[in-house]
């Protein structure tokens, strides 16, 4: 919707108005993520650094653009729609050097081509912390978030409150494909759905809303039917099956 050609942007709320002004008019040229972070790379090495947050969300608009209502931060708009911005936790033009201080802080994130497990491995297979801290810290792998961390873990049968260097490799190797998988399917369809369709006895698309999660914020698990227990882990809460995961 806005590749190629001069994007006009704007900041409707006021907030980023400064920074609509260097992208205005300007060429985007590609877009990319590492983990929960999102690069908007526009001509003249000029770089938009987005990070939704819990609130953050995109709006698209294919045909002409209603008129701004409410807090959008960013609008840009392509020859062929607008994208609306709101509520994101950080939307500011970086430079190299940012750029490069905030990737050196990121773990490697298993939806992109050049994720090296081994990094995430070294610090899993030495901390003494809980597996289901570590998965949510994003220096460790990049990208999982807490819906991610109650599912992947439910499916390899880990209880998130395992020491994280009590994994062996084996182990890993398959929570780090699980995460994965989970991503990549999340990334198609544009939600989050953990149930396979063998599980849920129906497509996948078809799984109702609150059924699409096998311990998350579920009262039972629906791999066992056992009941689920909560808890805080790591400033969120996590998810566990009693009968699954010991
Ligand atoms: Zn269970």
């Amino acid at each position: 919707m806005l590749a190629g050609e001069p994007v006009r942007a704007s900041s409707p709320q006021g907030r980023f108005t400064d920074g609509a002004r260097l992208l205005d008019d300007l060429v985007l040229t590609d877009i990319d993520a590492h983990g929960k972070h999102l690069f908007y790379r526009f001509a003249d090495d000029v770089l938009l650094h987005v990070h939704l947050g819990l609130f953050g969300r995109f709006m698209t608009h294919r045909s002409a653009a209603p008129e701004p209502r409410g807090a959008i931060r960013l609008r840009m708009v392509g020859h062929d729609g607008t994208v609306d911005l709101r509520g994101p936790t950080a939307c500011e033009i970086i430079d190299a050097d940012q750029e490069s201080r905030l990737l050196g802080r990121l773990g490697p994130d298993p939806l992109r081509a050049d994720a090296d497990p081994e990094q995430a491995w070294s610090r899993i297979s030495r901390s003494r912390r809980e597996i289901g801290a570590l998965l949510m810290d994003q220096s460790v792998i990049a990208g999982v978030g807490n819906v991610y961390r109650a599912e992947a873990l439910h499916v390899m049968g880990i209880h998130p409150a395992r020491e994280a260097r009590s994994l062996g490799r084996e182990e890993f190797d398959a929570l780090w494909d699980t995460v994965g998988r989970m991503l990549t399917d999340g990334e198609r369809a544009g939600r989050i759905i953990t149930v396979t369709a063998e599980d849920a006895g129906m497509p996948r698309s078809r799984i109702p809303r609150g059924e699409r999660t096998y311990v998350y914020r579920q009262a039972q698990c629906r791999s066992c039917g056992g009941p689920v227990t909560s808890w805080e882990l790591a400033g969120r809460r996590a998810w566990a099956c009693t009968g699954c995961q010991r």
